[in-house]
Protein backbone atom coordinates (compact mmCIF):
# COMPACT_ATOMS: atom_id res chain seq x y z
CA UNK A 1 0.00 0.00 0.00
CA UNK A 2 1.30 3.28 -0.90
CA UNK A 3 2.16 5.42 2.39
CA UNK A 4 1.61 9.08 0.77
CA UNK A 5 -1.49 7.49 -0.16
CA UNK A 6 -2.56 6.35 3.17
CA UNK A 7 -0.63 9.32 5.20
CA UNK A 8 -3.36 11.49 2.82
CA UNK A 9 -5.86 9.20 3.67
CA UNK A 10 -5.16 9.77 7.65
CA UNK A 11 -4.79 13.23 7.53
CA UNK A 12 -8.25 13.40 6.13
CA UNK A 13 -10.15 12.09 9.55
CA UNK A 14 -11.30 14.67 11.94
CA UNK A 15 -10.74 14.55 15.27
CA UNK A 16 -13.74 16.62 17.44
CA UNK A 17 -13.28 16.91 20.91
CA UNK A 18 -16.31 16.37 23.49
CA UNK A 19 -18.73 14.47 21.53
CA UNK A 20 -21.07 12.74 21.54
CA UNK A 21 -20.14 13.55 25.20
CA UNK A 22 -17.36 15.81 27.44
CA UNK A 23 -13.84 14.07 27.37
CA UNK A 24 -14.12 11.96 24.09
CA UNK A 25 -12.22 12.49 21.41
CA UNK A 26 -14.34 11.46 18.41
CA UNK A 27 -12.72 10.20 15.15
CA UNK A 28 -14.97 11.66 12.01
CA UNK A 29 -14.14 9.65 9.25
CA UNK A 30 -16.48 11.76 6.81
CA UNK A 31 -13.92 13.69 4.89
CA UNK A 32 -11.95 11.00 4.44
CA UNK A 33 -15.74 9.34 2.93
CA UNK A 34 -16.12 12.02 0.71
CA UNK A 35 -12.47 11.58 -1.20
CA UNK A 36 -12.59 8.96 -4.16
CA UNK A 37 -9.05 8.31 -4.00
CA UNK A 38 -8.57 7.77 0.22
CA UNK A 39 -11.98 6.12 0.33
CA UNK A 40 -10.17 3.22 -2.49
CA UNK A 41 -6.91 3.35 -0.62
CA UNK A 42 -8.49 2.40 2.80
CA UNK A 43 -11.00 -0.02 0.89
CA UNK A 44 -7.96 -1.76 -0.21
CA UNK A 45 -5.86 -1.12 3.09
CA UNK A 46 -8.17 -2.65 5.33
CA UNK A 47 -8.85 -6.12 3.87
CA UNK A 48 -5.32 -6.49 2.05
CA UNK A 49 -4.05 -9.35 4.68
CA UNK A 50 -7.05 -11.03 4.18
CA UNK A 51 -7.16 -11.05 0.32
CA UNK A 52 -8.59 -14.59 -1.21
CA UNK A 53 -9.87 -15.70 2.14
CA UNK A 54 -12.84 -13.96 2.38
CA UNK A 55 -15.75 -14.70 0.91
CA UNK A 56 -18.33 -11.93 2.69
CA UNK A 57 -17.77 -8.72 4.34
CA UNK A 58 -19.69 -7.71 8.03
CA UNK A 59 -20.39 -3.87 8.78
CA UNK A 60 -21.54 -3.00 12.17
CA UNK A 61 -23.87 -0.37 12.07
CA UNK A 62 -23.65 2.38 11.37
CA UNK A 63 -20.53 3.83 10.28
CA UNK A 64 -19.13 0.14 9.79
CA UNK A 65 -21.78 -0.28 7.12
CA UNK A 66 -20.20 2.33 4.96
CA UNK A 67 -16.97 0.66 5.21
CA UNK A 68 -17.98 -2.81 4.36
CA UNK A 69 -19.86 -1.81 0.89
CA UNK A 70 -16.66 0.33 -0.38
CA UNK A 71 -14.58 -3.14 0.65
CA UNK A 72 -16.76 -5.52 -0.91
CA UNK A 73 -16.57 -3.61 -4.20
CA UNK A 74 -13.36 -3.28 -3.55
CA UNK A 75 -12.37 -7.43 -3.06
CA UNK A 76 -15.50 -8.32 -5.33
CA UNK A 77 -17.01 -10.19 -2.20
CA UNK A 78 -20.80 -9.90 -0.74
CA UNK A 79 -21.37 -7.65 1.92
CA UNK A 80 -24.00 -8.17 5.13
CA UNK A 81 -25.20 -5.90 7.94
CA UNK A 82 -24.66 -6.51 11.79
CA UNK A 83 -27.67 -4.47 12.91
CA UNK A 84 -28.76 -3.10 16.08
CA UNK A 85 -31.29 -4.79 17.69
CA UNK A 86 -34.97 -4.29 16.38
CA UNK A 87 -33.90 -2.69 13.15
CA UNK A 88 -33.87 -5.89 10.81
CA UNK A 89 -37.51 -7.30 10.19
CA UNK A 90 -36.09 -11.44 10.46
CA UNK A 91 -33.37 -11.41 12.67
CA UNK A 92 -31.58 -14.72 13.18
CA UNK A 93 -28.89 -14.64 15.82
CA UNK A 94 -28.80 -11.63 18.42
CA UNK A 95 -25.91 -10.95 21.00
CA UNK A 96 -26.02 -8.63 23.59
CA UNK A 97 -22.92 -6.34 25.20
CA UNK A 98 -21.99 -4.13 27.63
CA UNK A 99 -21.17 -0.39 27.03
CA UNK A 100 -19.82 2.18 29.32
CA UNK A 101 -23.13 3.13 30.32
CA UNK A 102 -25.69 0.70 29.81
CA UNK A 103 -25.76 -2.40 27.32
CA UNK A 104 -26.24 -2.96 23.46
CA UNK A 105 -27.59 -5.63 21.05
CA UNK A 106 -26.40 -6.45 17.69
CA UNK A 107 -27.97 -8.85 15.41
CA UNK A 108 -27.92 -10.56 11.92
CA UNK A 109 -29.92 -12.63 9.34
CA UNK A 110 -28.87 -15.89 8.25
CA UNK A 111 -28.62 -15.05 4.69
CA UNK A 112 -25.03 -16.32 4.09
CA UNK A 113 -24.12 -19.93 3.36
CA UNK A 114 -23.32 -21.95 5.86
CA UNK A 115 -19.69 -21.78 6.45
CA UNK A 116 -19.60 -18.33 4.70
CA UNK A 117 -15.86 -16.83 5.12
CA UNK A 118 -16.75 -13.80 6.63
CA UNK A 119 -14.33 -10.72 7.13
CA UNK A 120 -15.80 -8.31 10.46
CA UNK A 121 -14.93 -4.78 10.07
CA UNK A 122 -15.55 -0.78 12.03
CA UNK A 123 -14.18 2.20 11.80
CA UNK A 124 -12.76 2.39 15.26
CA UNK A 125 -11.21 -0.17 17.92
CA UNK A 126 -12.07 1.10 21.24
CA UNK A 127 -12.54 -0.90 24.33
CA UNK A 128 -13.19 -4.31 21.84
CA UNK A 129 -16.68 -4.60 22.99
CA UNK A 130 -18.08 -4.33 19.51
CA UNK A 131 -16.01 -6.20 17.47
CA UNK A 132 -16.45 -8.94 20.02
CA UNK A 133 -20.18 -9.38 19.86
CA UNK A 134 -19.88 -8.98 16.02
CA UNK A 135 -17.42 -12.20 16.39
CA UNK A 136 -19.47 -13.82 18.77
CA UNK A 137 -22.71 -13.42 16.69
CA UNK A 138 -20.62 -14.94 13.27
CA UNK A 139 -20.01 -17.87 15.29
CA UNK A 140 -23.56 -18.57 17.15
CA UNK A 141 -25.00 -18.01 13.13
CA UNK A 142 -22.00 -20.58 12.11
CA UNK A 143 -20.16 -18.31 9.67
CA UNK A 144 -16.36 -18.72 9.31
CA UNK A 145 -14.49 -15.41 11.19
CA UNK A 146 -11.95 -14.78 8.15
CA UNK A 147 -11.03 -11.89 10.08
CA UNK A 148 -11.08 -8.37 11.37
CA UNK A 149 -10.17 -5.11 10.36
CA UNK A 150 -10.93 -1.89 11.51
CA UNK A 151 -9.76 1.60 10.10
CA UNK A 152 -8.29 3.05 13.43
CA UNK A 153 -7.48 1.81 16.42
CA UNK A 154 -7.61 3.48 19.52
CA UNK A 155 -4.35 1.95 21.13
CA UNK A 156 -4.75 3.35 24.97
CA UNK A 157 -7.84 1.48 25.32
CA UNK A 158 -6.60 -2.37 24.47
CA UNK A 159 -9.94 -3.66 22.73
CA UNK A 160 -7.31 -6.09 21.19
CA UNK A 161 -7.10 -7.40 25.00
CA UNK A 162 -10.53 -8.16 24.13
CA UNK A 163 -11.61 -9.09 20.44
CA UNK A 164 -8.14 -10.66 19.36
CA UNK A 165 -5.96 -10.10 16.79
CA UNK A 166 -7.34 -7.40 14.82
CA UNK A 167 -5.94 -5.75 11.94
CA UNK A 168 -6.08 -2.12 12.12
CA UNK A 169 -5.03 0.95 9.27
CA UNK A 170 -4.31 3.79 11.73
CA UNK A 171 -3.13 3.42 15.37
CA UNK A 172 -3.82 6.39 17.57
P1 LIG B 1 -15.91 -0.28 21.41
O1 LIG B 1 -17.02 -1.29 21.47
O2 LIG B 1 -15.65 0.39 22.73
O3 LIG B 1 -14.65 -0.83 20.78
O4 LIG B 1 -16.42 0.92 20.50
C1 LIG B 1 -16.40 0.79 19.13
C2 LIG B 1 -17.62 1.40 18.51
O5 LIG B 1 -17.91 2.68 19.03
C3 LIG B 1 -17.40 1.57 17.01
O6 LIG B 1 -18.58 1.15 16.34
C4 LIG B 1 -17.13 3.04 16.83
O7 LIG B 1 -17.87 3.54 15.74
C5 LIG B 1 -17.59 3.71 18.11
N1 LIG B 1 -16.54 4.54 18.75
C6 LIG B 1 -15.97 4.32 19.95
N2 LIG B 1 -15.11 5.29 20.27
C7 LIG B 1 -15.10 6.14 19.20
C8 LIG B 1 -14.37 7.35 18.91
N3 LIG B 1 -13.48 7.87 19.76
N4 LIG B 1 -14.61 7.95 17.71
C9 LIG B 1 -15.50 7.41 16.85
N5 LIG B 1 -16.20 6.29 17.07
C10 LIG B 1 -16.01 5.66 18.24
Amino acid sequence: MNPDALARAESLIATIPDFPEPGILFRDISPLLADAAALRTIAMAMAEPYVGSFDVVAGVEARGFLLAGAIAVASGTGLAPIRKAGKLPRPAGSVSYDLEYGSATIEMTDDLVSGARVLLVDDVLATGGTLRAGQQLLAQLGYTLAGTSVLMELTALRGRTVCGDVHSVFTV
